[in-house]
């Protein structure tokens, strides 16, 4: 079997043995894989740096054909992680590795995620001075890996019966039905949280793609950040290691 070559973002490393490692990775042409590198700690290993946590290395891989780890014969790094003066761009790094673990299945090729994770995770890296940007950063980068997944919310119409939502004024959000939803439909739903109208519009303009995010009041950031890892807290079925602390100040979603 012949060794493919492909781009990936290191998701994760495990020691494994005395110099081996078990690495989780998101390749651009393959999807995510677990491999084993073998010899990977040794010093002048074909791995120097390659396997760093968030760095983006151009790997050979030799896929199994049936279950069991692939193996990864060679990492050469193309850029690393750097550790700025930002703990929140750090966070913002682990964050954006554990929903891409999370949010996909084994070999399942998606380019455009790995597009859109690597840009977001160069974006954080070396994150100097004033980090209040990092928030926004990522809600527009989880609204891109939930709509390329097939789970992006509904912000424009009522989620259950496709009607039209409040003119004006707080809108209901069910995390059942994935999205907004009119008064009617709100009735009785449990799991709903309400949403003012800067924080609907601020998810609206995020999802609306690869826009430089705009600067926001802390209130509306806080409010979405809520949201969203309610929202991916519901989805996966457990909540997020990392988003809590990702925006200072940051308040719980508001249920209703
Ligand atoms: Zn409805």
């Amino acid at each position: 079997m012949a060794a493919e070559k492909t781009r990936a973002i290191v998701l994760r490393a495990t020691p494994f043995g005395e110099t081996s490692s078990v690495v989780g990775i998101y390749c651009r042409e393959f999807g995510k894989l677990r491999a084993l590198a073998k010899g990977a700690w040794r010093p002048k290993s074909g791995f120097d740096g390659g396997l760093d946590l968030l760095s983006t290395s151009q790997v050979l891989v030799l896929r199994k054909s049936s279950g069991g780890l692939d193996l990864l014969t060679e990492a050469s790094l193309e850029s690393r992680f750097r550790v700025g003066t930002s703990l929140t761009a750090v966070l913002g790094g682990l964050h954006v590795a554990e929903l891409l673990d999370a949010l996909t299945a084994d070999a399942d090729p998606q380019p455009e995620l790995f597009d859109v994770a690597h840009a977001t995770v160069r974006r954080l890296s070396g994150w100097s001075g004033d980090d209040s940007p990092v928030a926004t950063i990522l809600v527009a980068l989880e609204l891109a890996l939930l709509r390329l997944t097939g789970h992006g919310p509904v912000l424009t119409h009522c989620a259950e019966c496709h009607g039209s939502l409040p003119a004006s004024g707080r809108t209901a959000f069910a995390m059942l039905d994935g999205g907004t939803v009119c008064d009617r439909c709100r009735r009785g739903r449990r799991g709903v949280v309400s949403l003012s109208a800067a924080g609907l519009a601020a998810l609206r303009d995020l999802s609306s793609g690869p826009v430089e995010p705009q600067p926001m009041p802390t209130t509306v950031t806080g409010e979405i950040r809520g949201l969203m890892t309610t929202y991916l807290a519901h989805l996966l079925g457990r909540p997020l290691r990392v988003p809590a602390t990702l925006v200072r100040g940051g308040r719980r979603a508001r249920h209703s």
